[in-house]
């Protein structure tokens, strides 16, 4: 509950990382740092999806891709959440109640899950967190079992997008590259940066790893399995992650936190935890996520309840396609 008080603190979007990652340590746990702050936005030149193809190359997408269906599945909620703390101007008093939500992406099949949420303690003692039930639990409403979930493609190491990996025993896992080899070690070096990771996390990753199941994708515009591509360039983290679903309707891009809310799109406001030299990036990165979709109807952002009311709905999931 005091996390969300220090929500929209300044230190927050300062854009000294080093700085700000200093106070995070030394202050103990502020809820931007740890849900939404971009720890690795300064280091990179701004900009750099733009430069990229945005159409997947006519071999690749040659590949069977399945009708796949796709389902939000909301775990829980975090009421009353600083809306500047998610779009950039946003007045200071706003309030939204975000989603906190994994996505099932059924097809060819398999059984993936993009993002895995969370389950440590830690975490609802620094969140307010209602209405929560285990994603395991969740996914299992939505008629799959944890063990039949066969792959989790995480979007990025932060608490509520990696803390459920280990509910998923049978799944394959796929994180970025550059992601996993930055978490599991300069994170936690001096300069380091690691607001919102979670060291049990990082071991859970570490044995993944050495049991075979951790894939690791290197870089933009890769298709993990027929008719999934992932892409980068928002540099939420430090490699961070999005994810493109063929489906008879044409394609879907999951944001996670790439994009939070429908009205970054629609207003072109960058999330406003990023840097303000990671603002291009993301911005670049939003529209070409529409491009990627062929439509901004087909974006679904990461935090945003209205998944829910946008597509039909029941309980907690919505079906998306
Ligand atoms: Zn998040």
């Amino acid at each position: 509950m005091n996390a969300l008080k220090c929500t929209v603190r300044a230190g927050c979007r300062n854009r000294h990382a080093t700085d700000a990652g200093r106070r995070r340590s030394a202050g103990g746990i502020r809820a931007v740092s740890l849900l939404f702050l971009t720890v690795g936005a300064v280091l990179f030149a701004a900009g750099e999806a733009e430069v990229r193809a945005a159409a997947p190359s006519p071999q690749r997408a040659a590949a069977a891709a399945p009708d796949y269906g796709i389902r939000a599945i909301r775990y829980a909620t975090v009421p009353g959440f600083p809306l500047e703390g998610l779009m950039m101007g946003a007045p200071k008093d706003a309030r939204i109640d975000i989603a906190m939500v994994v996505w099932l992406v059924e097809g060819g099949g398999r059984a993936v899950l993009f993002d895995s949420g969370f389950h440590r303690e830690r975490w609802f003692k620094d969140f307010d967190v209602k209405d929560f039930l285990r994603p395991d639990e969740a996914v299992a409403l939505a008629g799959v079992p944890a063990g039949r979930i066969t792959d989790v493609v995480i979007s990025h190491a932060h608490w509520d997008h990696l803390g459920g990996v280990d509910l998923f025993p049978q799944a394959q896992v796929w994180i970025q590259k550059q992601e996993y080899a930055y978490y599991t070690g300069d994170a936690w070096q001096p300069e380091g940066h690691h607001g919102g990771i979670d060291p049990e996390d990082v071991a859970v990753l570490l044995r993944l790893n050495t049991e075979g199941r951790l894939h690791l994708v290197d870089g933009d515009d890769v298709e993990i399995l027929p008719g999934l591509r992932v892409y980068t360039g928002a540099r939420h983290t430090f490699a961070s992650q999005y994810l493109r679903v063929a489906t008879a309707a044409g394609p879907f891009v999951l944001a996670s936190d790439n994009c939070y809310l429908d009205r970054n799109l629609a207003e072109g406001v960058a999330s406003a935890t990023f840097s303000d030299a990671d603002v291009p990036a993301n911005l670049a990165a939003q529209k070409r996520m529409i491009r990627l979709a062929g439509s901004p109807d087909h974006v679904i952002p990461g935090h945003d309840p209205l998944q829910f009311e946008r597509f039909p709905s029941e309980g907690r999931i919505a079906k998306i396609h």
